[in-house]
């Protein structure tokens, strides 16, 4: 129960990854707030954990102020904020629209920046709180990725720079940043490559040290050790989980 008492809210919680973490950190004593674009996966995420459902575009800045509202007149506090709110608009840079670039670079940076600001108000005040970004491996480059790797690489300047800012006030602020994980943004690779997914996934694996992809347990382990404070020493890093180096 590393998070009685703690209150949680995790962007894009209504699938994939941010499903996963929601669970798990409310499976260990967490009131959690699920937020995702569309009411119907945060609700059905929400009420399997006896959470707070908080249909939210990330990338409007007066939704997610609301929603930070909302969640501290349910829960009265705010301890966690993970951001797994994503979405992938992939192309080589000649073909790469001013839209691909836009959304993408909307909702994974602008959202999490419009998340973190909104939160830090609360966890300076508590003197207390654990920010977990989620960055890629594509942070290090990756072909078709202009602008999805740009915003991952960000993402983790980001997370540096609110390490230091935050420090003094007990907050922690990290990224994860995985390899290929079982979601329905790799079906959708797949289904855009025109490449069936269990061929892609066995493709994926090959490629992996330990020789198959991750499931979105295996991150939600990991954002959950850095949403504890079990590593309440450790801030402004990132934790690759790829299976490999
Ligand atoms: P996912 O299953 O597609 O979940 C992402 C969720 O974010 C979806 O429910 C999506 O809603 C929601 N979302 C999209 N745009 C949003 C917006 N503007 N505001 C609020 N919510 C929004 O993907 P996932 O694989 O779990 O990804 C979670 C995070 O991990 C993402 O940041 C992703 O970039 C990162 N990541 C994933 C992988 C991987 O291999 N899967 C690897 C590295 C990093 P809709 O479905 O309605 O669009």
């Amino acid at each position: 129960m590393r998070f009685k008492d703690r209150v949680a809210l995790v962007t894009g919680g209504g699938r994939g990854i941010g499903a996963a973490s929601a669970r798990l950190l409310a499976a260990e004593g967490a009131r959690v707030a699920v937020s995702d674009l569309d009411d119907g996966p945060a609700r059905e995420v929400a009420d399997a954990i006896g959470g707070l459902a908080v249909a939210c575009d990330v990338s409007d800045r007066s939704q997610v102020e609301s929603m930070i509202e909302l969640t501290l007149k349910e829960f009265g506090r705010l301890d966690v904020l993970v951001t797994c709110a994503g979405i992938i608009r992939d192309n080589l840079l000649f073909k790469m629209t001013d839209e691909d670039w836009d959304l993408v670079i909307d909702t994974h940076l602008k959202g999490t920046f419009y998340c973190a600001r909104a939160a830090q108000k609360h966890m300076v005040e508590q003197k207390y709180g654990k920010m977990v970004f989620l960055s890629s491996t594509s942070a290090l480059g990756n072909r078709g990725q202009t602008n999805y790797s740009t915003a991952k690489a960000g993402l983790q300047g980001m997370a540096r720079t609110l390490a230091i800012e935050l420090g003094p006030f007990n907050v922690n602020v990290n990224t994860v940043a995985p390899g290929f994980v079982e979601t329905r943004m790799t079906r959708a690779t797949a289904e855009r490559m025109g490449v069936d997914f269990e061929t892609f996934k066995l493709g994926a694996a090959s490629q992996i040290a330990l020789r198959r992809i991750g499931q979105p347990e295996d991150i939600a382990s990991v954002i959950a050790f850095l949403c504890s404070d079990e590593s309440g020493f450790v801030s402004g890093q990132t934790i690759y989980a790829r299976g490999g180096p």
